[in-house]
């Protein structure tokens, strides 16, 4: 089968959060069950496009409205991913440092899609299907069914992928014009209360919808920020599928960016070697329990409870634990978390920023990982966490949901049912309790370490739906 992943990000080229993750690591599964697999990315600035090699294999120009945008499609060349990696030139829109943010988003975006489409279709073969990823890339299924100018796409079955329901993409009818032209008859495809909303169009257009965990695709029925309806009606041809983690990339025994290598025989010296590199960089004692949080420093992920929680946490067990915070996000919660080191000093340290190196020296040196999150599609940093031995404290929902079962009911973490404050001390605390009593914290963390997250599971489950939207008639 012949596959596209489209995407705004893709690691290692390009990563803000999981979206990245699942776009380098599920083209590499797919490829490895034999289907001829490519992604294709806006080409920013970043650090890999920099230290790496490219030629170009395709030059276009982008018409939006007025605007003309010239692009190069450039090939990596040292097919080092496992998969192709095509990333779209766009000098004037993406080679900036920020992936996203700008009040030209909408032209980026749409520009970076109708160049991916240009160029997918001027090729010689057919593509059988294009996954697209998030609002960034919900125009392509419409695109694909009713725009004259990809009418060779036709027989082509797309599929959008949801990590994120929140984030919309949306944008006022006066862009409209943006468009290739196209049947106006479908023109209603194109709308979501008054206003062009790229993630209700790919839901809408798209043969098949996926969410990143069976939980998510149920919350979303509930609370998606105004396409709750839509989900529902769209339920015949939805499915969750919980993402896998890259292996290869996420492992204790062969990670070089940790300090110490350990798998399950090895974890508890291991471990405590990747805890004292963490300590002495951070100031804190190693022979306390370590409370770890990475990620988006935003609601959604209850960062606004950290804070509070951390500094009632520190002041109940003062003497007996140590919390480390990595992230960045809403400035007021940064500042908060910056704050708290004048009043726990040599207990609690945070880095503000995104360090992918020390992301990954935490989940092997941190004895537990905190997430609260209010919203969580699937959640890849308990998975992580599960593979490295550190026992995930998590709110019951979304993948956290699917992946994380609490020791109580002979599970591999730590849940609570309510994102608040007293939720997460209460856990902590019960995870103070249970940090003494070795033998039962070291089950715990090799049942986490046993766990099989691997996208070989996975990639047959995107396969299948993949067989399935091929067999179809047109809809
Ligand atoms: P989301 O995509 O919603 O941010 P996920 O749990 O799906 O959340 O994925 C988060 C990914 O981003 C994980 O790989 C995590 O390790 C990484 N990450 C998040 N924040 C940071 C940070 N500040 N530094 C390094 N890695 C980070």
């Amino acid at each position: 089968m012949e596959i596209f992943h489209i995407s705004a990000e893709c690691y290692p080229m390009a990563k803000v959060g999981g979206l990245a993750d699942v776009v380098g690591a599920l083209p590499k599964y797919q490829n490895k069950e034999g289907h001829q697999v490519r992604v294709i990315v806006p080409c920013y600035d970043t650090k890999f496009y920099s230290q790496n090699q490219f030629e170009c294999v395709h030059t276009g120009t982008v018409k939006l409205g007025n605007f003309k945008f010239p692009f190069n499609v450039l090939k990596e060349t040292t097919d080092q991913l496992g998969y192709e990696l095509y990333l779209i030139e766009i000098k004037e829109l993406f080679d900036r440092p920020n992936i996203y943010g700008y009040e030209d988003d909408i032209e980026r975006f749409l520009s970076f899609q109708i160049a991916g489409l240009d160029w997918i279709s001027q090729r010689n073969s057919i593509p059988d299907i294009i996954n697209c990823h998030d609002h960034h890339t919900g125009i392509i299924p419409f695109m694909v069914k009713y725009a004259y100018k990809y009418e060779k796409l036709r027989s082509v079955r797309t599929v959008i992928t949801i990590h994120n329901g929140l984030y919309q993409g949306w944008f006022g009818f006066d862009k409209l014009h943006y468009l290739p032209e196209f049947d106006l008859m479908h023109v209603g495809f194109l709308e979501w209360n008054n206003s062009l909303n790229s993630l209700a169009v790919g839901v809408k257009c798209a043969h098949a919808v996926t969410t990143v965990s069976p939980s998510y695709l149920n919350e979303i029925n509930i609370f998606s920020n105004g396409l709750e309806s839509l989900f529902n009606s769209v339920r015949y041809k939805s499915k969750g599928i919980l993402n896998g983690i890259d292996i290869e990339v996420w492992n204790p025994s062969k990670d070089e960016m940790i300090n110490e290598n350990y798998d399950l025989s090895t974890f508890v010296t291991g471990k405590q070697k990747n805890k004292e590199k963490l300590c002495e960089q951070f100031e804190l004692d190693p022979s306390k329990p370590l409370f770890s949080f990475i990620g988006r420093l935003f609601e959604e992920k209850g960062g606004d409870l950290l804070p509070q929680a951390a500094a009632l946490a520190l002041s109940e067990n003062f003497e007996n634990i140590n919390i480390l915070i990595l992230g960045s996000g809403n400035t007021e919660i940064e500042s908060q978390l910056i704050q708290l080191r004048n009043d726990y000093n040599g207990n609690y340290n945070v880095f503000i920023g995104y360090n992918e190196e020390l992301a990954h020296l935490i989940y092997a040196g941190s004895d537990f990982i905190l997430m609260p999150s209010r919203v969580e599609p699937c959640g890849l940093n308990q998975m992580y966490a599960l593979r490295y031995g550190t026992v995930p404290i998590v709110r019951r929902t979304g993948g956290l949901q699917d992946t994380v079962i609490d020791f109580g009911d002979n599970g591999n973490g730590i849940c609570h049912d309510q994102a608040s404050v007293g939720d997460i001390c209460y856990s902590i605390n019960r995870a103070v309790k249970l940090y003494p009593d070795k033998a039962h914290f070291n089950k715990i963390i090799e049942k986490g370490m046993e766990t099989d997250h691997s996208w070989e599971r996975v990639c047959k489950e995107y396969i299948e739906i993949y067989n399935l939207i091929i067999q179809q008639n047109e809809v």
